[in-house]
């Protein structure tokens, strides 16, 4: 147990960045954004597609290694860390307001994520001594605050139920 979270502090938010839960813009019901290998440091997808099984929206977008070149100059082209997918910007499925910030995860990895670093934060207080670093320790404040956890693992929750 352990082990699995220590190697999950390790994790980028670019490696949560695959078979992302959105809202269709056509129906507002949950669609998925089908991003290959896009979360390997080399990844070697061209397009990604973002499709939705209950009304049948579908788009793809071409090009991905030369927006990711684009993005390096001009930063606009593929958001990361807003509560959008990177790619059409469609808003996120795992999304809620709490304590009056928002709080949203890419699929279900992502949730699990979040889930075990509020835990962890727990275990740090009663005196294990893990760094919290790389994504952890860039989480945003309101999430990392231990007055916080049980309200935001109970968000959690309630955003497990709705995949
Ligand atoms: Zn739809």
């Amino acid at each position: 147990m352990q082990e699995r979270i220590k190697h999950t502090y390790r994790q980028a938010i670019y490696e949560f960045v695959r078979d992302i839960l959105v809202v269709c813009p056509k129906c507002n019901q949950q669609a998925l954004v089908q991003t290959g290998n896009f979360h390997q440091p080399k990844f070697t997808v061209d397009e990604v597609r973002v499709s939705c099984i209950h009304c049948g929206y579908s788009q793809v977008l071409h090009n991905i290694q030369k927006r990711k070149d684009e993005k390096q100059k001009r930063g606009q082209i593929l958001i990361f860390g807003a509560p959008v997918d990177p790619f059409f910007h469609l808003p996120v499925w795992l999304k809620m307001e709490v304590l009056g910030e928002t709080l949203w995860a890419y699929n279900r990895d992502h949730l699990d994520f979040l889930e075990a670093h509020v835990g962890a934060k727990l275990r740090e207080r009663n005196g294990f001594t893990h760094q919290v670093k790389s994504i952890g320790a860039r989480l945003p404040r309101w999430m990392t605050s231990a007055k916080h956890r049980e309200e935001i693992l109970k968000a959690i929750e309630k955003l497990r139920k709705s995949l």
